[in-house]
């Protein structure tokens, strides 16, 4: 079975949000062992989505829209659908005694114009919407079909997992098609995508000739480089036996290069390591002015774990406050005696430091990108490591972020 997507809105085109919902519906419909050969992305214009949706049903079995199916003149998805359908909009008094019920809970005048969010192509069924106040809706198009699911992402998420996901189900079953498709997703830090597909290359072979699972890396630059299994099964239970199997081989040849698995984060993984040793840390952030406690208070329960950061930049403060000895601040020794000064200030088990140039102009001799994160344990050992940041200021700040806190997890 095929399915695209079609994302509608004239702020997709113009660069004003990005398809997030178009990246999250591809990845979903390979989930549920859907191919997915095309996406679109078209602007609020009913002719042109008419065209669209055409163009999709002539090619594949189905179509996932997104977006327009607001209250607003502009929003004509609905409209677009029952010109491919041939149908009819007729008022559905149902689904606008829900939005009715949504309004008043809210305490909200209804204005007239959510009076289009109530009509429905004759023929489509309705999926009762839960979060916001348009429904989505599964249009038949002879044997084919339309989903039409809001823009708005968490609500297009749960209607597309409650009403679409059961749906394509069903078609695949009448095709014969019974399986599950599963990925699991390893997270790796500190090697390069050369690097990483020449120790994986012996699975990669080995899979090949199988053919299940599947490998595929994914760079996504200040994110690292994600490695994703695909396994396809007759039971879920089977697929994840397969997944394990292979995240143990890959562990196996990657090491601690690995992170974390699916959507944990470098700060995740940290917390959990400090949790664990049972530490807590203190931080002393230069070049990152905070951006490191930013991310790592992002983790809930941050508290236990994490005593705070001092934003120490200028080369006083440092001074003043850490105790850092004279000498060139863009140093593994004013990063050690800054994660020494931190870990003492704030009472910290672990004290981490960051110090260095993000740009444009170089510093102290020192070219831009040039970041020394310090280290300091709790039995009083202290290190230091140099990185070497590639991009411009706002990249090498966000990849000392990562970089630092991969340094600590180590
Ligand atoms: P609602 O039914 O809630 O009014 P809608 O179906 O009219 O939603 P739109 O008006 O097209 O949807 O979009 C609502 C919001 O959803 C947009 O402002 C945008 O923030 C988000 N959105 C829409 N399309 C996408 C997309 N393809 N990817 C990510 N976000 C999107
Ligand atoms: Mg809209």
């Amino acid at each position: 079975m095929r399915v695209e997507v079609l994302a509608v809105g004239t702020e997709l085109l113009l660069g004003q949000i990005a398809n997030t919902n178009g990246a999250w519906l591809g990845e979903q419909l390979a989930l549920v062992g859907v191919d997915s050969h095309f996406q679109q992305v078209v602007g609020d214009n009913q002719g042109r989505i008419v065209l669209a949706l055409r163009t999709a049903l002539a090619r594949g079995d189905g179509v996932v829209v997104t977006g327009g199916l607001g209250p607003t003149h502009d929003d004509i998805t609905r409209e677009a659908i029952a010109e491919v359908m041939g149908a009819e909009l007729r008022f559905d008094p149902e689904v606008w005694a829900r939005i009715e019920a949504i309004f008043a809970a809210r305490g909200r005048a209804l204005p007239e114009s959510n009076r289009r969010q109530a009509m429905v192509p004759e023929g489509a069924r309705v999926i009762e919407q839960r979060l916001g106040t348009a429904p989505g809706l599964i249009c038949p198009v002879g044997l084919k079909v339309v989903y039409a699911l809001p823009g708005v992402p968490y609500e297009l998420q749960e209607m597309f997992e409650r009403a679409v996901v059961p749906d394509l189900r069903e078609r695949l079953a009448a095709e014969g098609f019974h399986g599950v498709i599963r990925s699991r997703v390893l997270r790796t830090w500190g090697i390069s995508e050369s690097a990483l597909a020449e120790r994986v290359a012996p699975r990669i072979e080995a899979l090949d000739a199988a053919g299940n699972p599947t490998i595929a890396f994914q760079a996504s630059g200040i994110e690292g480089i994600k490695v994703r299994v695909t396994a396809k099964a007759a039971s879920d239970a089977e697929a994840l036996a397969l997944l394990d199997q292979e995240e143990a081989a890959l562990r196996d040849l990657l090491g601690d290069a690995v992170f974390g698995l699916d959507g944990c984060t470098m700060e995740q993984a940290v917390a959990e390591e400090l949790g664990r040793r049972g530490l807590c840390l203190g931080l002393a952030e230069s070049v990152t002015g905070g951006l490191v406690a930013s991310r790592l208070v992002a983790v809930p329960g941050a508290s236990q774990w994490f005593r705070g950061s001092l934003v120490t930049y200028a080369t006083e403060t440092k001074v003043r406050l850490l105790g850092v000895p004279p000498g060139p601040v863009v140093s593994a020794e004013a990063a050690e005696a800054m994660a020494v000064g931190a870990r003492r200030a704030l009472g910290a088990d672990v004290g981490l430091a960051l110090t260095g140039v993000a740009g444009p102009e170089g510093a102290e001799d020192q070219p831009p990108g040039t970041v020394f994160v310090g280290l300091a344990l709790p039995d009083g050992q202290t290190s230091a490591t140099r990185l070497r940041l590639p991009g411009d200021r706002d990249r090498v700040r966000q990849l000392s972020v990562i970089s630092a806190l991969d340094y600590l997890r180590r």
